[in-house]
């Protein structure tokens, strides 16, 4: 997902346009960075600093 993806705060397409929305013409809002997964991502390097600093973010119980 590209990180300049905005969606459309009326119709909710989302469209790379930079200010309207290509639809309905509407105002645009950014949408969240791409939701991956940090549990996953670290868990393949098992960093216990990262492991614990995770855990105590998401409060995830091991
Ligand atoms: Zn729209």
């Amino acid at each position: 997902m590209p990180s300049h993806l905005k969606r459309c705060m009326k119709c909710k397409q989302y469209t790379i346009a930079e200010e309207k929305c290509n639809f309905c013409g509407e105002a645009l809002e950014k949408t969240d960075p791409p939701r991956f997964s940090l549990e996953d991502k670290y868990q393949q390097y098992r960093i216990p600093y990262f492991k614990e600093k995770m855990q105590k973010k998401f409060k995830i119980l091991d």
